[in-house]
C-alpha cells in the first residue's frame, strides 16, 4: 500500500517525530480523518503521546527507538525542524518520510537558510555570516547598527538571539551567545509582520491559505489575524514567495514563511518553518481544511485539501505566564463570549513563555474577532491586588 505508490491510506499507521502541541494536533487530524497515529516522544506525559495511539519512547536519533518508529508507521513527518539528517535518511530508506531530509537540514540552521533565500533570489535582511569576534565587528560596519545577531543552530522564540545597538556592545553579545557560529541580520524597521502557510503535495503542486498578520511580544507570538489587512499586490507577492520557497526546497509537506512587511511595502522573508505554524492554528476552526489535514493529507501522498476561509479568524496565544496567579478563569471567558474556542495542549507545568494553549475566535471583520481573542485572554487574569 506504501512505499510503492507513495500513497498511505486509512487506517494505515502514521507518526511524527517531535511531541509538544504541533505532534498533538498533527495527531487528532490524522485521527479524525481514521488513521491510526503514533509519536516518537521522549516521555510519555507529552502533549502529543497524551492523545497518540501509540507510543515509541526515545531520543529523535536514536536508532532502536527508529527501528521502532519504522516497524509501525507506514508514513513519518515531523514537528520541528531539528531532527538529524542522518535520522531522517535511515528512516526515509525504510518508509515515506514528508518533508524529506534536505528541506530539514537547510531550515535547522540560520547560515543555510540565509544562503538558500539569497541563492533562490528570495528578498530579504542583508546579513552576514558571523564566526568570530571580528567577523561580527566586519558585520557591525557593513551591515551599520542595530543589527540583530542570532546563533545559527539553534533558537526559537526569540531564544539565541541578542540585539546588538552600539559598536561597543558587540563583544558582549558575542560571548553571551556563546562565541558560536552566528549570522548578523541588519535591523528590519517593519511595519508588521506576515506569514504564509504553504503546502506542497506529492505532485509537486502548491496550495496557500491567505497571509496572517502576526504580533509578537518578547519574542514570541502573541496574536494571529487573518487575513491580513494587506492589499492584493502584497497578499499575492507574499503567497508567491511561499510557493517559490516550496517549490526550490522540493519539500512536501506544510511550510511557513514569516515576512517582515516593511513601509515601503516591501515583503522580506525572515524564517521558514517546515512544519505546521503557531501563526496557522487558526485554521482549525477558520477554514476549510486546517493546516493539520493538510500536513496528514502531504505525508500520505492524498489531495491536498481547500485553504479557503469560511471566516476570518483572529488567534491568541496562552503563555504559561496566565497561571503566575493560580488556574485561568476559564468560565469567565467561555461565559462572556460563547464564540470562544479553547484549546490547551495539556502540558501540566506552566512556565513565564511556555504555550500552553490558545484561543481562536471567528468574526466577519477580523479586527473584531482579534479584538474579541484578547478581551477572552484578558478575562482569563485573576486580578490579585
Ligand atoms: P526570529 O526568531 O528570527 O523569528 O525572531 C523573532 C522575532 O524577533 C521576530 O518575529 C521579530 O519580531 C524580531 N526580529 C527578528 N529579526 C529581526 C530583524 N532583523 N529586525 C527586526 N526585528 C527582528
Amino acid at each position: 500500500m506504501s512505499a510503492a505508490t507513495g500513497i498511505v491510506h486509512p487506517p494505515a499507521s502514521i507518526a511524527v517525530i517531535g511531541s509538544g502541541q504541533l505532534g498533538r494536533m498533527f495527531i487528532q487530524a490524522a485521527q479524525q480523518m481514521g488513521y491510526q497515529a503514533g509519536v516518537l516522544s521522549a516521555t510519555n506525559e507529552t502533549p502529543a503521546a497524551q492523545v497518540a495511539n501509540w507510543t515509541i519512547l526515545g531520543p529523535p536519533d536514536h536508532l532502536p527507538a527508529l527501528r521502532a518508529l519504522a516497524d509501525r508507521a507506514e508514513a513519518v513527518t515531523v514537528e520541528f525542524e531539528n531532527v538529524s539528517a542522518p535520522a531522517l535518511r535511515w528512516l526515509a530508506r525504510r518508509r515515506i518520510v514528508r518533508p524529506g531530509w534536505r528541506t530539514l537540514w537547510i531550515s535547522q540552521n540560520r547560515h543555510r537558510e540565509k544562503a538558500f533565500l539569497t541563492r533562490h533570489g528570495v528578498p530579504h535582511a542583508p546579513w552576514r555570516s558571523v564566526r568570530t569576534e571580528d567577523e561580527l565587528n566586519l558585520a557591525v560596519r557593513e551591515l551599520g547598527l542595530p543589527l540583530i545577531l542570532k546563533t545559527s543552530a539553534t533558537g526559537y522564540d526569540g531564544k539565541g538571539q541578542v540585539l546588538v545597538e552600539n559598536a561597543a556592545a558587540a563583544a558582549g553579545a558575542w560571548r553571551s551567545l556563546g562565541e558560536t557560529a552566528c549570522v548578523a541580520e541588519a535591523w528590519v524597521e517593519f511595519a508588521a509582520e506576515l506569514s504564509v502557510v504553504v503546502v506542497r503535495g506529492r505532485d509537486g503542486r502548491s496550495v496557500a491559505y491567505p497571509p496572517s498578520l502576526n504580533h509578537h511580544e518578547r519574542h514570541i507570538l502573541s496574536s494571529t489575524t487573518t487575513p491580513a489587512p494587506v492589499g492584493p499586490i502584497v497578499a499575492q507577492e507574499a503567497r508567491d514567495a511561499a510557493f517559490a520557497i516550496a517549490q526550490a526546497l522540493d519539500a512536501v509537506g506544510v511550510i511557513c514563511v514569516e515576512f517582515f512587511l516593511t513601509s515601503e511595502g516591501r515583503l522580506l522573508v525572515n524564517e521558514i518553518a517546515p512544519r505546521p505554524h503557531n501563526s496557522g492554528h487558526l485554521t482549525i476552526e477558520a477554514a476549510c481544511s486546517s493546516q493539520f489535514d493538510q500536513q496528514v493529507r502531504a505525508v500520505c501522498g492524498l489531495p491536498l485539501g481547500d485553504c479557503k476561509l469560511g471566516s476570518p479568524a483572529a488567534m491568541v496565544n496562552l503563555l504559561g505566564d496566565l497561571w503566575a496567579d493560580g488556574e485561568p478563569l476559564w468560565e469567565r471567558a467561555m461565559r462572556a463570549d460563547p464564540g470562544v474556542k479553547l484549546h490547551l495542549y495539556g502540558k501540566r507545568t506552566p512556565k513565564a513563555g511556555r504555550k500552553m494553549g490558545h484561543m481562536t475566535v471567528l468574526d466577519p471583520d477580523p479586527q473584531t474577532a482579534l479584538a474579541r481573542a484578547l478581551a477572552a485572554r484578558r478575562a482569563l487574569v485573576r486580578r490579585t491586588s
